[in-house]
């Protein structure tokens, strides 16, 4: 059902959890290394594999890094809670257990602001807790690299073990058609608050940080909550909003046609943005939690977390705030910016001493023309912002007019190197000597006798096809203004 016509018949409720891998230097509960991208079943040993006898110890910097999530997601930080075995098979998990979090998380009742189309939304978060991620199994042969249909599998456990944290919202009301802008504005803020405490990579692409995607509906005018699916590792934030978009037109299509959701996982497809059936969904009392008898429970002294509290960075939203104020921007502007992921990027430029006017719109313009073309993110051009601090001071100091920057950013771009460097090398310094424009305007006139005539005649408006012809013979090198004060000094006419 199309989107419009499925928000008119029903009101979408979300939830989103977030699973994100901490970057601790060893894993959870056992000093095995973590570094990604280890040869498969290296970074191992007897207590990540679960050989018998083996017994966990917790990683305080995981704690602390959790509790720290906690505070920045303006949490109540439990003063007293447990680890909970979490049962259930799969091959990927060697204990056959996972050590998780279960009726007492570390963190509970925060919230999350986020901005979407100029407005805040709450976003209320149910809990953080502390867990271990899985290893990663490989189902080789067959067509969808699923199990099904697979030959054989084999299975990595370099990443078993390591600290993973999981954030739970509330369910999220009221978003309606911005239903699929609100998650994806979430998973980003979330994403950026994690880079601010510097806990996580949050790389999305190799899965530090994984969303689920929860989609439940209910008809208009109904209180009463459909059931929800849950779709899983969604890995990209483009992928978040399609997946909330997608679920609820599937979702609307079969509760228009008289049929119900089935309570179960779901697996997202970047190719066709629709979603299809995993397993049905576990309820809690099938995994059979109970408190983990191998770990001693985490009390958290009050006066450790109150000094973690005051050591918190600046964050994101209120940095952005900051940033605003001191560059002098707009709201509209600033989301802008921060929807193209260009605030560092600004801010690194107006650092090496360029105008934040100047600095925003080269970013925000020629450079996000260039980055939209090639298909790769604002600050994966390989430009630096100090070059393009170059660039602006160039433009500001008269050697360069806009054309002529856009071809030094072309330059650089292109690895032609230093901005002034491509100046020397392309020949593309503004014509500063007045010998030379004079010689151009003089040319310029005799070709265009018509023109300069009514020029002569008082159509002063004339004179821009003569400082076109100006600009034009000078291959743009030319300064429009200064070109266009000499040719009615020419011809004897006061602008
Ligand atoms: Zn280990």
């Amino acid at each position: 059902m199309p989107y419009d016509e499925a928000l008119e018949r029903f009101e979408p409720v979300l939830g989103l959890e977030t699973h994100v891998e901490l970057g601790t230097a060893s894993k959870m509960f056992c000093g095995c290394p973590t570094t990604f991208g280890a040869p498969p079943n290296t970074q191992v040993c007897p207590v990540c594999l679960a050989l018998p006898g083996s017994l966990p110890v917790a990683n305080e910097k995981a704690i602390e890094s959790t509790i720290r999530i906690g505070l920045a997601l303006n949490c109540t930080i439990a003063t007293w809670c447990r680890f909970a075995r979490k049962n259930y098979f799969y091959p990927d998990m060697p204990k056959n257990y996972q050590i998780s979090q279960y009726d007492e998380p570390l963190c509970t009742d925060g919230y999350l602001d986020v901005e979407v189309d100029g407005k805040t939304v709450r976003v209320e978060i149910e809990r953080v807790h502390l867990e271990e991620d899985t290893g990663k199994s490989t189902h080789v042969g067959g067509a969808t690299g699923r199990i099904h249909g697979a030959d054989y599998s084999i299975v990595d456990y370099n990443r078993a073990g390591i600290p993973l944290v999981e954030i739970v919202t509330k369910p999220i009301v009221g978003a309606d058609r911005l239903a699929p802008e609100v998650a994806r504005a979430y998973v980003t803020e979330l994403r950026e608050v994690m880079r601010s405490l510097g806990v996580s990579d949050v790389r999305m692409e190799q899965g530090s940080l994984r969303c689920d995607v929860n989609v439940s509906l209910m008809p208009r005018g109904s209180a009463e909550w459909g059931t929800r699916t849950e779709t899983k590792n969604v890995n990209s934030l483009r992928s978040v909003e399609r997946a909330v978009r997608g679920e609820i037109e599937r979702q609307a299509a079969i509760l228009a046609g008289g049929g119900r959701i089935v309570q179960e996982t779901r697996h997202f497809h970047e190719d066709t943005g629709q979603t299809s059936p995993g397993r049905s969904k576990e309820e809690a009392q099938d995994y059979r939690y109970f408190p983990e008898p191998d770990l001693l429970p985490i009390a958290p002294d009050p006066a450790w977390v109150e000094s973690l509290k005051a050591a918190l960075p600046e964050l994101p939203s209120a940095r952005r705030k900051r940033l605003q104020q001191e560059w002098g921007v707009s709201d509209l502007d600033m989301a802008a910016m921060h929807n193209a992921d260009a605030i560092d990027l600004v801010e690194a430029t107006v650092a090496a001493g360029a105008p934040p006017a100047d600095a925003r719109k080269w970013w925000m313009g020629e450079l996000a023309r260039r980055a939209n073309e090639s298909g790769v993110a604002l600050a994966e051009l390989p430009i630096t912002p100090a070059q393009v601090a170059r660039v602006t001071e160039l433009v500001a100091s008269g050697a360069l007019n806009d054309k002529l920057a856009r071809q030094v950013l072309e330059g650089v771009l292109a690895g032609e190197g230093e901005p002034d460097e491509v100046v020397d090398k392309r020949g593309l310094k503004v014509v500063s000597d007045e010998g030379e424009l004079l010689a151009i305007i003089d040319q310029v006139l005799a070709d265009n006798a018509d023109a300069a005539e009514k020029v002569r005649g008082g159509k002063i408006a004339a004179v821009g096809a003569l400082v076109g012809g100006v600009m034009k013979a000078s291959r743009g090198k030319a300064d429009a203004a200064r070109a266009r004060e000499l040719i009615l000094e020419k011809l004897g006419v006061q602008g």
